[in-house]
């Protein structure tokens, strides 16, 4: 079975030479579709609204491979990776080749999170069944309307019913929802949104919008850190139990953080969301700029930094 694994992924197992400054702790697999997905996001570089090469999701190369190559790779590499995600693409009988890749992966005894689009509750049962423990679910906008602006597929009624049921499957904060800052929502519909996605059982995974070149959201500019920053911030809150609205608010149509927050509680909050293992270094980042921190010590580092991009220290 062919699949695209990011480039960051097959430098850990050997098979290609990159040199990296953190190393992904997941093994990131995209299922492989030579005409990309039958889906139109108007973000996404694998969209078949989109003119960039079919290589890249976000900004990182995932060149085709055997699947096959990467389990043997991965054998003589124990301990590796603490997780593998496996991300589906829409196309003819993309379901029944992911639940294949799962008995394949699932002989590997590593953790399993399939990311995917909405698929039938039975599907979800039999990958449950096969040992996924985790599910990603795109749904990427943050509110109806931005839904509609970035043509996600299905409609945003089916994404939340599927939530639902992910999380009656999987089970509570089992089911990480991908939610990307920056597509053109206001700070209230954001928090409105990751509020919702708590209620219903679910944890959130954030990304920043990264424009590609050949998407048809090339020219939209990444978000401002500032309100990058609120949004983790209320993310990490929700995910304690905390009320958001208690450490962010409202400012110029985003979020930032309120004065006099001690930052250090919410150190954490920094760090990449998702599930556990899952650190996607350099899916949103370039040098000097980061959004989602794919390590403590990266952090560390650069604490000083992420204060000043707070704005109040
Ligand atoms: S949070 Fe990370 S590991 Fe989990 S589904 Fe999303 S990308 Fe995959």
């Amino acid at each position: 079975m062919l699949v695209r694994a990011a480039i960051g992924s097959l430098a850990v197992l050997g098979l290609v030479d990159l040199a990296m400054d953190v190393e992904p702790t997941t093994l990131y697999l995209l299922q492989y579709s030579k005409k990309g997905c039958l889906a139109s996001c108007a973000f996404c570089p694998q969209s078949r609204l989109s003119r960039a090469p079919r290589e890249l999701v976000s900004r990182i190369p995932w060149p085709v491979v055997e699947l096959d190559a990467v389990m043997s790779a991965l054998r003589s590499k124990p301990g590796a990776f603490k997780r593998i995600c496996f991300q589906t693409v829409i196309k003819p009988g993309f379901e029944e080749e992911c639940s294949r890749a799962v008995e394949f992966l699932s002989r590997l005894e590593i953790p399993i999170s399939i990311a995917t689009t909405p698929v039938p509750r039975h599907l979800l049962e039999g990958l449950r069944s096969k040992g996924v423990d985790r599910l990603g679910v795109g749904l990427d906008a943050a509110s109806p309307r931005v839904f509609k602006a970035v043509s996600k597929p299905h409609s945003w009624e089916a994404y939340i019913e599927f939530i639902e049921e992910a999380v009656a499957v999987f089970g509570s904060r089992r089911v990480h929802v991908h939610l990307i800052v920056g597509l053109g929502e206001t700070g209230e519909e954001l928090l409105r949104c990751m509020e919702h996605l708590y209620v219903l059982g679910a944890e959130v995974a954030l990304f920043a919008f990264t424009p590609v070149k050949g998407t048809p959201l090339e020219d939209r500019p990444q978000p401002p850190l500032a309100y990058y920053r609120a949004a983790q911030v209320a993310r990490y809150a929700l995910s304690r139990g905390l009320d958001p609205r208690e450490y962010v608010e409202p400012f110029k149509g985003l979020l930032r953080v309120r004065r006099g927050v001690s930052l250090e509680e919410f150190k954490e909050a920094f760090l990449t969301s998702g599930c556990p293992g899952c650190n996607r270094p350099f899916y949103n980042e370039r040098p000097g700029l980061t959004y989602n921190y794919p390590s403590k010590s990266l952090l560390e580092r650069e604490w000083d930094k992420v204060l000043s991009q707070v704005g109040y220290q």
